[in-house]
């Protein structure tokens, strides 16, 4: 037993943990949980919890269901919203078969394969999210209409407002579980909140995204409302994206740093963001995963919708921020097109092994767009050769279908479930008679 778990089991009596909850997230992204007497930990950090992991979305088929979910004891804490008296933590797991090796499904696994192959060549990746998401009145119910907590917008300073409360409470839970707030603000659609979580390496931030989905889920509860990572809720507001700034450190190095370069950005840099540009279109189904994702990326709204990337440029789908001399180590890169309904495992890992090529083919990163792109016309944009992003599940998934990155970095298990799932979501999708249709046509036709 190394000394973090010996750390964990020594918090179990100290803090009267009776429940401890070992999390887990499936293909699509969503969390899974299974609650353990303190007692049981010891055998599961030797050799993990049993389940079946035919049960769970994308991770088995069934003549090899028997899977074990392996506690990480470096990812321990006290759960904050279970209240007074005894106490329930959680930690992540990683997901093993019976063999003790790691499972080929486990999309934390999928991250951590990328994050290897990259500090093989010296990088780590560190990510910043900007998580945004709707708050609304009541839990959603078929049919009705979403009604947002507050009329309010960018930035907003609103007395009294649900908003505020709501994040000034999800933020002190976000600290007490150790995920460190970097911003927080109302965003332009009416109920629409953004939280930005601090730097940090990539899987700690994608364990933190998994953390912060539930904790923004259960302030609201308390709170009588209902919060919501949809991408794109409304025709008439802005959807909900995942900015995600990301940069690449060599030791303590920031690796897109070179002092007196273009935007301070090295070569390094630049090859990073040629990569995710070139493999934009095959990555779009992971980082942008639902149907409902493809109505985020229409233009407008601040989201992107071509691959293209500029310098302080909103339009552009890589944006290098404004940067300030003498902060070289904070230099980055905006990824603008990931949102917030995204298996943040799977997203991360896609994008890094897009950077990755970048840097290793040795890309060439083309021409910044000055414009706003969505004020251009077609032809204008062809001449620029700024290409669309997917502009449907089915555009991705068919593109997704032929990209080798892509079956490379998700390994052949998790590829072939995913396209197959989102395959059938988008069969189902099309079958569908919406509310648009009816009243077109029924008035006329
Ligand atoms: N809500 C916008 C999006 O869907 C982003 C707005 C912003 O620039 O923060 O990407
Ligand atoms: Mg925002
Ligand atoms: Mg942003």
């Amino acid at each position: 037993m190394g000394k973090q778990e010996d750390f964990v089991l020594r918090a179990l009596e100290e803090r009267d943990v009776r429940f401890v909850r070992l999390w887990f997230t499936d293909v699509l992204g969503f969390l899974k949980s299974v609650a353990v007497a303190p007692a049981e930990l010891e055998g599961a950090f030797d050799e993990g919890i049993g389940f079946d992991g035919s049960a769970i979305e994308g991770f088995a088929r069934v003549h090899e269901a028997d899977m074990l979910a392996r506690p990480d004891p470096a990812t321990f804490q006290i759960l904050p919203w279970r209240g007074e008296g005894p106490s329930t933590a959680r930690m992540f797991c990683d997901i093993v078969m019976p063999d003790g090796s790691p499972s080929y499904a486990d999309p934390r696994y999928v991250l951590k394969r990328t994050l290897s192959a990259a500090a093989d060549k010296g990088f780590t990746f560190y990510t910043h999210p900007e998580i945004e998401f709707y708050l609304f009145k009541d839990t959603p119910n078929a049919g009705d209409d979403p009604v947002p907590v507050d009329r309010s917008g960018y930035f907003d300073h609103t007395a009294q407002s649900q908003g505020a409360d709501f994040r000034r409470e999800a933020i002190a839970m976000l600290e007490s579980m150790g995920i460190s707030v970097e911003f927080s603000h109302h965003e332009a659609g009416p109920g629409q909140q953004e939280i930005d979580l601090r730097y940090a390496d990539a899987l700690s931030t994608a364990d933190n995204i998994m953390t912060f989905r539930t904790v923004i889920r259960e302030v609201a509860l308390n709170q009588g409302i209902w919060a919501s990572f949809m991408p794109k809720p409304f025709t008439t507001h802005p959807g909900s994206g995942m900015h995600t700034h990301v940069s690449l450190f060599e030791g303590d190095q920031n690796a897109f740093f070179e002092a007196g370069a273009e935007y301070q950005l090295s070569r390094t840099g630049r090859q990073f963001i040629a990569g995710v540009l070139r493999h934009a279109s095959e990555i779009t189904c992971v980082t942008n995963q639902w149907v409902n994702s493809y109505k985020r990326l229409i233009g407008g709204g601040e989201a992107p919708s071509y691959i293209s990337w500029g310098h302080n440029n909103r339009s552009a789908m890589i944006r290098v921020p404004m940067y300030k001399p003498n902060k070289g180590q904070s230099t980055r890169v905006e990824l603008r097109t990931i949102d917030a309904a995204c298996n943040p495992y799977l997203a991360f890992a896609v994008t890094l092994a897009a950077g990755m090529k970048g840097i290793e083919e040795d890309y060439q990163l083309p021409r910044e767009a000055e414009d706003d792109v969505w004020s251009l016309n077609e032809r204008e944009r062809r001449s620029l050769g700024i290409q669309p992003l997917p502009k449907s599940l089915h555009d991705a998934i068919d593109i997704a279908e032929n990209s080798e990155l892509l079956a490379e970095t998700l390994g052949e298990h998790v590829y072939d479930f995913f396209l197959r799932n989102k395959h059938a979501e988008w069969e189902e999708y099309r079958g569908q008679v919406s509310p648009f249709e009816r009243d077109r046509m029924l008035p006329v036709l």
